[in-house]
């Protein structure tokens, strides 16, 4: 689907225009791309003192060749970088000209409220320094964890922070807030490297977990699903559509599945991939037999995204009981008893994935979707009742929430209101269905062990529910 308005913005004419009248400018955001760096320019590294998470950071930037600088109390930090083997390069904060890609903070060393001045000190010099689509990434201790609670004050604070400058950086940067639970230090490669590259793109202002996992893997990064089957609901289109297709760039195997009559598009898609196709409704009462049997034959599922979902809006009083339950129905109900059969079959392989599709209608609600937004709230239960449960049995359970993604579903909204969903966000477009697919795919990843019951909006920090 696309954006005129977004061609008109990034013409000359449409510079010089958007710039007068000071209307949104939405920049063409940098996505994937497998010829260029994952970082695509300088970073800047600072710490509080006492940071604890400088070794486990410094170890990721060497391992995807950044160019790395420090500038606040650099030389703590080159102790620690270096033991990991990372050599900084130093950085003055009175130079204003030089420009960063991305600005990593360790703040797990901040102990009290006092000590939150080291991000103001680290962020204040350098805040007009990070080029277009740049990235901040700060890393914290999960408040839950902390034993005192001036430090779990401290720590939660953070999250203000960080979605401030997200919405205040502009120019397409995205922040995001890390907490690493202790003992989780080796966990969060796949999150460093997912929110520091361009497949992060549409997502913005997001606090994840990364929690403490026995899981230890060795992947090749460039195919980090390689050996792996997915399954994708509702894969003949749209988002469903770019999941198969990230996964399977990814290297997974993708069995495709949609409605029988989707089933052209659904050959047309899988057959793109080398993928399988499946055919059939979720709702069906051998749904969940038929998807163990098909996936049990095929050596079981690593993977399975719960992407199927539709929406029949209307106010509460105007409401059908049919619109109401076929949403309930698909976008809820089916999706438990799939997941039911599948572990009660022990159809989800060791180190597996149950990945759902919430929405921001499912955080924020929405006029006209009291039945859209309770089943989308309800996978957002259903992720957090079920993770501890999971995490026992060394799988996962998370779900994206996307915001407005320029697909069939969205371009059927009435214009003005359309328009108003695309624009009310940091960056004044809306999500193409590939950046749904690129948090879906950090999540699958092998090395996510320790990404738990997160619910991670993609939405370009939207302010629908903000
Ligand atoms: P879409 O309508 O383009 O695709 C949904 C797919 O699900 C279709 O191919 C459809 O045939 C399939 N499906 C529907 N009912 C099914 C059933 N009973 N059995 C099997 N397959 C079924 O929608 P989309 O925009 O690609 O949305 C994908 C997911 O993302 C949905 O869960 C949606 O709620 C969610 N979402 C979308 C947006 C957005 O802006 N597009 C925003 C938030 C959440």
């Amino acid at each position: 689907m696309s954006d005129r308005y977004q061609l008109f913005a990034n013409s000359p004419a449409g510079r010089l225009l958007t710039r007068n009248l000071g209307l949104p400018a939405p920049l063409v955001l940098d996505r994937f791309d497998a010829s260029k760096p994952l970082v695509n320019g300088a970073v800047l590294l600072g710490a509080a003192p006492n940071a604890e998470l400088i070794a486990p950071i410094a170890k990721v930037l060497k391992n995807i060749h950044a160019d790395v600088y420090a500038g606040h109390s650099a030389s703590i930090h080159q102790i620690a970088a270096s033991d990991a083997g990372l050599s900084l390069r130093s950085f003055s904060s009175d130079d204003r000209i030089f420009k960063f890609k991305a600005f990593v903070f360790d703040a797990t060393g901040i102990k009290n409220s006092e000590q939150l001045v080291e991000v103001y000190n680290f962020f204040h010099p350098i805040a007009r320094q990070l080029v277009n689509c740049g990235r901040v990434v700060i890393l914290g201790r999960t408040p839950e964890s902390c034993t005192d609670p001036k430090q779990a004050t401290a720590q939660r604070a953070l999250e203000g922070f960080t979605r401030s400058v997200g919405k205040e950086f502009k120019k397409a940067c995205t922040a995001q807030l890390i907490y690493v639970a202790p003992n989780a230090e080796d966990q969060i490669e796949s999150s460093l490297r997912f929110f520091l590259s361009a497949q992060s793109a549409y997502v913005s202002g997001q606090v994840v977990r990364v929690s403490a996992s026995e899981t230890q893997v060795n992947i090749d990064w460039s195919k980090p699903l390689a050996g792996k089957t997915a399954l994708v609901t509702g894969a003949s289109r749209g988002i469903g559509e770019a999941i198969a297709e990230v996964l399977a760039r990814d290297g997974a195997h993708v069995i495709c599945l949609d409605i029988p009559a989707q089933e052209a598009d659904l050959q047309r898609v899988a057959g793109a991939l080398g993928g399988s196709v499946l055919a059939l409704d979720i709702t069906a009462a051998d749904a969940p037999q038929q998807i163990t049997d098909y996936c049990k034959a095929k050596g079981g599922l690593d993977i399975i995204v719960h992407n199927a979902g539709v929406t029949r809006d209307k106010t509460l009083a105007n409401m059908t009981p049919q619109q109401w339950g076929l949403v309930m129905n698909i976008n809820l109900s089916s999706e438990e008893r799939i997941n039911d059969a599948l572990f009660a079959n022990n159809v989800i392989n060791a180190n597996g994935r149950v990945i759902c599709v919430s929405s921001i209608s499912g955080i924020a609600g929405n006029l006209g979707q009291s039945n859209y937004g309770m089943s989308k709230a309800g996978v957002i239960g259903m992720v957090q009742s079920m993770a501890p449960i999971l995490k026992a049995q060394g799988i996962t359970i998370n779900a994206v929430a996307p915001g407005f993604i320029e697909t069939q579903m969205t371009a059927a909204i009435p214009f003005a209101i359309r328009e108003a969903g695309r624009r009310m966000n940091s960056m004044s477009q809306g999500g193409q269905p590939v950046d749904v697919a690129e948090a879906i795919a950090w999540y699958a990843s092998p090395a996510s062990a320790g990404v738990n019951g997160n619910v991670v909006r993609v939405c370009g920090q939207s302010l629908i529910g903000a």
